[in-house]
């Protein structure tokens, strides 16, 4: 294996060679938020599109029953995603609205819950609200107040991911699903390889009160 060769913080190396952390998960009581990543994490991703219509939105397997476990453990369970589709003009803001209130009753029939989903359409990197600036979680601070943004765990497959919950203070789970985006492995606290996973051990460590 060439890779070997490479001084280990030679730039072929660092995000493809490099393993990621994997930390115990915290012992969570119901106070804890969750917060999860959409595409890629929920639903199947695309590279370089956008999801732009129910048509094109498939649960990823195993997710359903996922956010199903997830329901008793979390006091609150978020989505936030960036959605610069409809900023770009390549999707309307009713399509959007539309994928999420159809995801919405498809998680619902199988007695999962979301309490909030948190969507940024804007395009520019700057902007508060877009991943990884923090702008989401803040905004689910303000909605509910009771939240302890240091007792939350995000959810993503993106780097950007990863940086937006170093910046709240979340303990960050990465999967895998886009391998070829790499997250700064300081910036991943544990790793799974897709939601229901992570779902079954968070379950196994959590006593439901
Ligand atoms: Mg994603």
């Amino acid at each position: 294996m060439i890779h070997t060769t490479l001084p280990t913080n030679h730039p072929a190396n660092t995000a493809y060679f490099m393993p990621l952390p994997h930390k115990e998960l915290p012992l969570i009581t119901k106070e804890w938020t969750l917060f999860l990543d959409r595409d890629g994490v929920i639903n199947k991703d695309v590279v370089a599109d956008y999801i732009k219509s129910w048509n094109e939105f498939q649960f990823l397997p195993g997710v359903l029953e996922a956010i199903t476990q997830f329901a008793p453990l979390f006091k609150r369970i978020f989505i936030v995603t960036n959605q610069a589709g409809v900023g770009k003009g390549l999707m309307k803001l009713e399509d959007l609205n539309e994928i999420h209130s159809n995801m919405m009753q498809e998680i619902n029939v199988h007695n999962g819950r979301i309490d909030q989903i948190y969507f940024c359409t804007a395009t520019d990197n700057n902007d508060i609200n877009r991943k990884p600036n923090p702008g989401m979680a803040l905004q689910a601070k303000k909605d509910f107040p009771e939240i302890d943004l240091s007792k939350s765990i995000m959810v993503g497959n993106m780097p950007n991911d990863m940086r937006f919950g170093r910046k709240f203070g979340a303990f960050t789970v990465y999967l895998p699903t886009r391998p070829e985006e790499n997250p700064d492995p300081s910036t991943v606290d544990a790793q799974y390889k897709d939601l229901l996973a992570f779902a079954t051990d968070i379950s196994s460590k959590t006593q439901i009160q």
